[in-house]
């Protein structure tokens, strides 16, 4: 199981965590599911579902089971996060990807649309730093069996992507929770490099 404590929330990206572990940030637009999503993971509420998207600018960090810790970077794409923001946002990730001990990065992404002008600039950032990148399809529950199978391949074509790395979920159903679990323990362990 994995059960999760709240180690901080911090407004820098290259904070120092003791004891030093393997890592893993979880990133994605605003709305995309992410709390939900971790909640689900962790079978526990840790992080807030949000009414109101755009508000969290810091990295939450957890220790999941005494031997990893999970990075919740905040969302973007905000449509109404100013210039500042935005830099900030930027920066943050930058600095987050570059951590020492970052084994890899669950993006989500929205199963229903297509990669929005920030997510082709977090693709960008993931593939410059070399990131190992585990793509998580959110809401697999909105469209039926039949859509999602399409979208799952539109998707992994779009992302270039191989099978294993992207996983179909939904924090509503449960489905794909267990997968992406499994996926999670493989970057830790570093099974994917
Ligand atoms: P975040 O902003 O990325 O942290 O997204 P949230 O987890 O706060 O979710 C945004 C909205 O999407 C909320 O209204 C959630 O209830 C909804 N949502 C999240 N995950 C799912 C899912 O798997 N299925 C469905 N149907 N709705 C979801």
């Amino acid at each position: 199981m994995l059960r999760p404590s709240y180690i901080g929330s911090f407004p820098r990206a290259d904070v120092l965590l003791d004891p030093p572990l393997p890592e893993v940030a979880f990133v994605g637009r605003s709305n995309v599911g992410k709390s939900s999503l971790l909640n689900a993971l962790v079978g526990q509420r840790i992080a807030k579902i949000s009414g109101t998207p755009g508000k969290t600018r810091a990295l939450n960090v957890f220790l999941i089971d005494a031997s990893h810790y999970f990075l919740d970077l905040p969302g973007y794409g905000y449509a109404r996060a100013g210039k500042e923001q935005r830099a900030a946002f930027r920066g943050l990730v930058k600095h987050a990807l570059r951590r020492e001990r970052l084994r890899g990065v669950i993006w989500l992404l929205d199963i229903r649309h297509s990669l929005s002008a920030d997510d082709q600039a977090m693709q960008d950032a993931l593939a410059e730093e070399e990131t190992q990148v585990l793509a998580a399809l959110t809401k697999g529950d909105k469209l039926s069996q039949g859509k999602r199978s399409t979208r799952e391949r539109e998707l992994r074509d779009e992302l270039e992507l191989p099978e294993d790395q992207v996983v179909l979920t939904s924090a509503k159903t449960g489905e794909g929770i267990a997968d992406l679990k499994e996926a999670i323990a493989g970057l830790v362990r570093g099974m994917m490099e």
